[in-house]
């Protein structure tokens, strides 16, 4: 059969920050040879007018969904079969199947054979449920230029877990993992061995499962000299010897999630691993290991006020933090701050990622000490400023102490991409217009 499978945009929009989806990889592993399987990445090439294939395959997050709505409607034909998957097809399964024929719930390891297997047999069903215990499929190399058809500035793209130990509020995470997968170590050898990419980001949402298989990785990684970014969680910034050995391994940044300095918002939020008091400790002892932070920062819980813009700005800059996201609280769905929002009241949409009038950026819940206006505007604001070129050369001049030749060439990259990517994104259509009333 042939298959199209696509990694869609939040809307039309050519990305300058798209990295490698390694869902590819998985896909082309898990494809069985007889199949004729072609990939599509949206965020870096305008897809094609028609596509000619037998299943057209979505992987869907909330903030792609109407998009892939909107695509299955033009794609459509009366002999092919439309699929979707990924953490919203996870969440909202009954909603996928208004625009698809079947949906994969869970791990593509669980789902995406037996969907296939059915499709040949001409009766393939409306669900497939993956119970996260089918092991890890081999990620095809990286270098595959029939798959990866771009060059993602030569990042390669490894992840080594699915899950996570926490279990914050706001994120997504646990509505698709319950509990926390690890690749056996000798398989991450392997596709990391095999990638010829130098600089690698590992996309677990966090690295750090506890210290000792995180030592037993940072040992493997050390000989293979690559050079890398991770997620981890604040407990792991805290300790020194962790923080050496990451070095030692080639780690040259680490994405923190700050998320607030209000210990109020970070009570709220269920962000067991912060405090918000250590926060600058955290800091100066991440850069005393000579690695960069790109921190996020989550804006609008209840414990915060309209100061918390400039007081949050002015954290990161003081800290000469090298990039950041400061996003406005979003109510995703399937998770505890969706489920409190909806029943307080307080969301301005129920389906808000399906509304032809949200637009990247906007609030789509009710603030208690601010408006819906005040909350996108202010994120927009310090978002502008962070990345106007004072603040970059600002923060630049703070932190060239720690950094080597390579982490320079990346923070001044970093800026420069991000501040146009927020500059392109603010205020666009979601996805396009799906014209359906179903999202208030
Ligand atoms: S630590 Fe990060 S990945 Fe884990 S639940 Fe919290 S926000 Fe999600």
């Amino acid at each position: 059969m042939k298959i199209a499978f696509i990694r869609l945009n939040m809307f039309e929009h050519i990305s300058s920050d798209a990295m490698k989806p390694i869902l590819f990889g998985i896909i082309h592993s898990l494809t069985p040879p007889q199949h004729q399987i072609t990939f599509y990445d949206e965020r870096v090439k305008k897809l094609p007018e028609r596509i000619d294939a037998d299943i057209i395959a979505f992987s869907v997050e909330t903030f792609t969904a109407k998009r892939a709505y909107i695509l299955a409607k033009k794609y459509r034909t009366k002999r092919n079969i439309i699929v979707m998957g990924g953490f919203h097809a996870s969440v909202m399964p009954d909603e996928i199947l208004h625009y698809a024929d079947s949906v994969l719930i869970g791990d593509a390891e669980g789902t995406w054979g037996a969907f296939l297997r059915d499709c040949e047999s001409g009766r393939p069903k409306q669900k497939y449920i993956s119970d996260e215990t089918a092991p890890f499929a081999p990620v095809r190399s990286q270098s595959d230029s029939s798959i990866y058809r771009h060059h993602y500035y030569g990042v390669g793209v490894c992840q080594i877990s699915r899950g996570c130990k926490f279990n914050c509020d706001f994120c997504s995470i646990k509505t698709m993992y319950h509990g926390v997968r690890r690749k056996p170590l000798k398989q991450v050898e392997r596709e990391l061995r095999a990638m010829k990419e130098r600089i690698i980001f590992f996309a677990d949402d966090n690295l750090f499962y506890d210290k000792r298989s995180a030592m037993a990785l940072f040992r493997m990684l050390t000989p293979l000299k690559k050079h890398w970014a991770c997620q981890i969680s604040m407990d792991a910034a805290r300790d020194d010897a962790l923080l050496a050995a990451m070095k030692k391994a080639g780690c040259f940044l680490v994405l923190m999630g700050f998320e607030s300095l209000n210990r109020e918002s970070l009570a709220e939020m269920h962000k067991a691993a912060n405090a918000a008091a250590d926060y600058e400790a955290v800091i100066r002892n991440v850069y005393r290991h000579g690695l960069l932070i790109y921190g996020t920062f989550v804006l609008g819980c209840d414990g915060d006020r309209p100061d918390v813009f400039q007081r949050t700005l002015d954290f990161a800059v003081r800290n000469h933090i090298a990039v950041t996201n400061f996003n406005p609280l979003i109510p995703m769905p399937g998770t505890g701050v969706y489920r409190r929002m909806e029943q307080e009241g307080r969301l301005l949409r129920r389906k808000w990622w399906l509304s032809d009038t949200y637009r990247y950026g906007d609030t789509a819940f009710l603030p208690k000490h601010m408006t819906p206006e005040q909350l996108a505007a202010g994120c927009l604001r310090i978002r502008t400023e962070f990345y106007s070129l004072p603040c970059i050369f600002r923060r630049l001049r703070g932190s060239l102490r720690y950094m080597q030749p390579m982490s320079l060439l990346i923070f001044l990259l970093a800026n420069l991409i991000s501040g146009r990517e927020i500059r392109r994104k603010q205020g666009q259509l979601l996805g396009g217009y799906l014209h359906e009333a179903d999202t208030d």
